[in-house]
C-alpha cells in the first residue's frame, strides 16, 4: 500500500497550528491549563502545539483504543489512564481525529465524571459520518473527506506517523 496523494501540506498544517495555539493562548490568559494527549495519533499535533504556547500549562497523556466490534457495543478501553486528580483543573484535550464520535464523547463522559473544572478539545481532522455523535469541538484544525487518513500522527497498521502532511493511502 502506498500514498496516494497529498491532501493537506505541511505549511497548512503549520499555519492552523499556530492560528489554534493563537486562539488557545487568548482563551486561557492568566489560568491555568493542563493539555490531555490522546496516544498515539496526536503525539506531533500536541508537539506543534506546545512550542507555539506562551501559558501556565501542563501535559498529560491518555491512551485509549476502541472494543473489538465498538461500532455495535459502542465502548471504549483506556490503555493508559490519568495518573494525576484533574478535579477543579482547566482540561484541553488534543485528539488526531473525529470519526464516528465515540472516543470523545466517551471521553468526555469518564472525565466529566471526576469534576474538572472546564473541558474543551482540540481535534486536527473532523471527518463527516452518517451516524456521528455530536461532540462539541472548540478548536478544529481541518474538516476533511471520509478516506482513510495517515501522516501527522496517523497511522496505517504502525507506519506513516511520521510524515509531516496529511495522506490518503491507496
Ligand atoms: P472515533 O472514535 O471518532 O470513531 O474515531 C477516532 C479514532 O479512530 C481516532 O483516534 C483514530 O484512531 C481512528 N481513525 C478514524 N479515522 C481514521 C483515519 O482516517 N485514519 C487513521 N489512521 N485513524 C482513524
Amino acid at each position: 500500500m502506498n500514498i496516494a496523494k497529498k491532501l493537506i501540506s505541511e505549511k497548512e498544517i503549520q499555519e492552523k497550528i499556530v492560528h489554534l495555539a493563537n486562539q488557545i493562548n487568548n482563551d486561557y490568559k492568566g489560568k491555568e491549563l493542563i493539555i490531555l494527549g490522546i496516544l498515539k495519533g496526536a503525539f506531533i499535533a500536541i508537539s506543534d502545539l506546545a512550542k507555539n504556547l506562551n501559558l501556565d500549562v501542563s501535559f498529560e497523556f491518555m491512551s485509549i483504543s476502541s472494543y473489538e466490534g465498538s461500532e455495535s457495543t459502542g465502548q471504549i478501553k483506556i490503555e493508559k489512564d490519568l495518573d494525576i486528580d484533574i478535579s477543579g483543573k482547566n482540561i484541553l484535550i488534543v485528539e488526531d481525529i473525529f470519526d464516528t464520535g465515540l472516543t470523545l464523547s466517551s471521553l468526555i463522559d469518564i472525565l466529566e465524571s471526576r469534576n474538572p473544572k472546564s473541558i474543551e478539545i482540540m481535534c486536527m481532522f473532523i471527518k463527516p459520518h452518517d451516524k456521528q455523535i455530536p461532540v462539541d469541538i472548540k478548536y478544529q484544525g481541518f474538516k476533511i473527506g471520509s478516506d482513510f487518513v495517515v501522516g501527522y500522527g496517523l497511522d496505517y497498521m504502525g507506519r506513516f506517523r511520521e510524515l509531516p502532511y496529511l495522506a490518503a493511502l491507496s
